[in-house]
């Protein structure tokens, strides 16, 4: 009961990037990036098992970017020549490269990092990737001229990568769709059915995660303007209870979320957002326990999985460690508050 996970990222050590960015720079090349992603996989492995977490991840240390480590494994992606595009609805400008031809993927993506993962650690395994709609969002069009065709084509890749990871032994594979909470139209219209694609198949746990976005100054002043109830998952979440996927991951601590919209993801798991990652102030165990709390009026035992909101990429190194032991912390007092 409450197996404590992540939404997905992990700070990156200094020695392998640049801190405290979204799309940091490498500070080795060749065969020493190589090798220094595998040592930051294995550190936040280990660390999340000694910080008490149920299921763990790679900490997505091998991708520079939670979409564009995706991309660079793409043929029909041009990297040479990013162009400057709003994304999330015009929220923040990225530099994003474009697409040029016919998508197809140039062999594996995480094959690496998800089977070192798997060698070195007992607990579950969750690997990432982001979702179709999401990549449609972070990449510039030069080629498809539609939307949902370029997502499908991205879905059907997603879905390659996703069946070998299945045989590398992960046990979850999770997609990020953070546009899901911004799109809420297209979410209904086209967002799931691409979702569905990129699931297609599958016997490993599905999972997708929804969130108000990385603790960086745009989304923060973008909360801003959402008002006291965030009503986005009340479109989404009705939609998604119906699809085949399996958990959702959602914000709940310390946003405007109103809690009783987990009750519109009835028979899904529901991965409960009880760690703020726009906040450096620790949570204590016990408000982690008291947010398990709030949720558990509106989702079952067994089907809640106490999480981060989002991804923790961004953060400062210790104090992200001080929240996965708080989350695991509060977890345990939970099960034995609400047992
Ligand atoms: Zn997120």
């Amino acid at each position: 009961m409450f197996e404590a996970t992540i939404a997905g990222s992990l700070p990156k050590p200094g020695w392998l990037s640049e801190t405290n960015k979204l799309w940091p720079q490498w500070k080795q090349e060749g065969a020493d990036l190589v090798a220094a992603k595998k040592d930051a996989t294995l550190l936040w492995i280990k660390a999340q098992e000694d910080a008490g977490l149920d299921i763990v991840t790679d900490g997505e240390q091998s991708r520079q970017h939670f979409v564009h480590g995706f991309l660079e494994y793409v043929e029909g992606i041009d990297f040479d020549h990013k162009v400057k595009m709003g994304i999330r609805n015009n929220r923040y400008d990225a530099m994003v490269p474009k697409v040029i031809g016919p998508l197809k993927l140039k062999g594996r993506v995480h094959e690496t990092e998800a089977r070192l993962a798997r060698a070195h650690t007992k607990k579950k395994l969750k690997i990432t990737m982001p979702g179709p709609m999401t990549i449609v969002d972070t990449v510039a069009d030069a080629y498809y001229g539609d939307k949902v065709k370029m997502a499908m084509a991205f879905a059907e890749l997603l879905n390659q990568e996703a069946r070998a990871l299945e045989k590398d032994g992960v046990d979850i594979i999770q997609f990020d769709e953070p546009a899901f909470n911004v799109y809420m139209e297209d979410v209904r219209t086209w967002g799931v059915a691409a979702l569905e694609k990129a699931i297609e198949g599958l016997t490993v746990t599905t999972a997708v995660h929804i969130c108000y976005g990385y603790g960086i100054k745009a989304n923060d002043d973008w909360k801003l303007t959402l008002g006291d109830r965030w009503d986005q998952y009340a479109l989404t979440f009705p939609v998604l209870a119906k699809s085949s996927i399996k958990q959702v991951s959602l914000e709940c601590y310390h946003s405007h979320v109103a809690p009783d919209l987990m009750k519109l993801l009835e028979g899904k798991d529901v991965m409960v957002g009880v760690i703020d990652v726009a906040s450096d102030v620790i949570e204590t165990p016990e408000q982690v326990a008291d947010t398990i709390g709030e949720a558990l009026k509106f989702v079952p035992k067994n089907r809640l999985f106490p999480c981060t909101n989002c991804g923790m990429a961004p953060m400062d190194r210790e104090i992200a460690i001080k929240k996965l032991e708080a989350l695991a912390a509060g977890a345990a007092i939970a099960r034995e508050r609400y047992k």
